[in-house]
């Protein structure tokens, strides 16, 4: 009789023997039904794209792609993905404040429906490197107001993303003078991690405020609104799911009203964490369960190395993602362990004080709701350790869909400069 966790059926332990440890599991049913949950309740009008920056995993991408979403992209490997799985240029956008001429070349060559614009500097840029034909453009707003419930601000303060809203007010002169950048409408994003309905439905109104004022102001047709998203999923105890019925219909009902006045605008919400994040569960083995001054620790063969975020999030005390002994899934959690990783730092640390059942060496511990900002937010190449194995089970098929870095694959990026190892007869 074993009480270890399966996914659609297949233990655990199966997919850990057959791919090793430390991996990714994502549960592709999960990640399909956390879209269409979404999809069905929100507005048709109302396009959903998927941030590429929370999971870039092709496959992961590809699901999401599947079911219709557009996708956000911030680097030319983005870019690339989007493109390998088919996303329609129409259905894409590309952001970030760093943008090279390099990935805005690959933007038009592309034709994506809009590079969103971070600062006037970039638009001049772009305005001279864009093609004959134009270029469709979304002005990135910081808006004057403070983001609501965000646990991370990007905006209503000062910030190195988007345009403040009061130095765009000014930037009529300079939008007439373009003459291949076509401004298409306006972008803004407030904030991430937001759990509260009423706190997202209050910016979207905020954002859609701005773009009108903006709009009507700058002489902009608004051909096309991106208000953001920022949703967010619980990780630690003190924290509840986002009520989707709420929020979902609070931006219904403040879209409709927008769409009164601006029937043809496009709508987009762009949503990294929300869609990603419930999907995935990390998967370490214990190697060693020790005693030290009285408090037990599990070390794992992985830790914040691929998980970063476990370490806590903008919070001074210690709070811990769900976590799990995987093995024995349903036993009741009357031990305290603090289940560290492989790292030479104290700071590696996956949860502290965790409740959970005796814990053997051998035994597989997850995160849970981990499918979002894993490795690729995270110090992979920390003592060399690299990526993860990362497996997408698909209908009951287990897929590797990212194939775990070896030792030689790390060592393979070094170049060893001829004089370095040479005994230099000093010392
Ligand atoms: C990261 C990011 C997102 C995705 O944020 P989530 O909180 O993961 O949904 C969306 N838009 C912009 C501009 C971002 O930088």
């Amino acid at each position: 009789m074993t009480d270890e966790l399966t996914v659609q059926g297949i233990p655990v332990s199966d997919l850990a023997q057959r791919y090793g440890t430390p991996l990714y599991v994502y549960d592709g049913d999960v990640l399909r039904s956390t879209y269409t949950g979404l999809r069905d309740l929100l507005d048709p009008h109302i396009d959903v794209f998927y941030s590429a920056k929370a999971n870039p995993n092709m496959s992961v991408c590809g699901v999401l792609r599947s079911l219709g979403a557009g996708m956000e992209v911030s680097s030319l490997a983005e870019l690339m993905v989007a493109q390998r799985i088919g996303v329609d240029p129409a259905d894409i956008i590309f952001l970030g404040p760093g943008k090279t001429v390099a990935e805005l070349h690959a933007c038009a060559e592309l034709g994506i429906h809009a590079v969103v614009c971070e600062s006037l500097d970039e638009l001049k840029l772009l305005d001279s490197i864009a093609p004959e034909s134009g270029m469709p453009v979304l002005l990135r707003v910081n808006p004057a107001f403070s983001s609501k419930g965000s646990r991370l601000a990007m905006g209503g303060k000062p910030r190195q993303f988007g345009i403040d809203e009061e130095i765009l007010l000014g930037a009529g002169p300079l939008l007439r003078q373009l003459r291949r950048v076509r401004v298409i409408g306006f972008h803004a994003y407030l904030g991430t991690r937001i759990l509260d309905a009423a706190d997202i439905v209050s910016n979207t109104q905020g954002v859609l405020d701005v773009a009108e004022r903006l709009g009507a102001e700058l002489d902009v047709p608004l051909a096309t609104v991106d208000f953001g998203g920022g949703f967010g999923v619980p990780y630690f105890d003190n924290e509840s799911p986002l009520d989707l019925a709420a929020t979902t219909a609070g931006i219904n009902d403040v879209v409709a009203r927008f769409r009164r006045r601006h029937p043809h605008c496009r709508l987009i919400t762009e949503l990294g964490r929300y869609l990603a994040g419930w999907c995935g569960t990390y998967v370490v083995r214990a190697q060693y369960v020790k005693q030290s001054r009285g408090e037990w620790f599990v070390v794992a063969d992985g830790g914040t190395n691929h998980h970063m975020a476990a370490v806590g999030i903008g919070s001074f005390v210690k709070r811990n993602f769900p976590i799990r002994s995987l093995t024995h899934y349903d036993a009741p959690a009357d031990r305290q362990y603090t289940v560290t990783g492989p790292l030479c730092t104290p700071n590696d640390v996956v949860g502290a004080k965790v409740k959970l059942p005796e814990i053997r060496p051998g035994d597989l511990i997850g995160v849970q709701r981990s499918g979002a900002y894993g490795p690729s937010a995270s110090p992979v190449l920390f003592l060399s350790h690299g990526h993860p194995a990362e497996v997408l089970v698909l209908d009951g098929t287990p897929h590797l869909v990212r194939r775990r870095d070896t030792a030689a694959d790390l060592i393979d990026r070094h170049v060893l400069a001829p004089q370095s190892y040479h005994h230099t007869g000093k010392g």
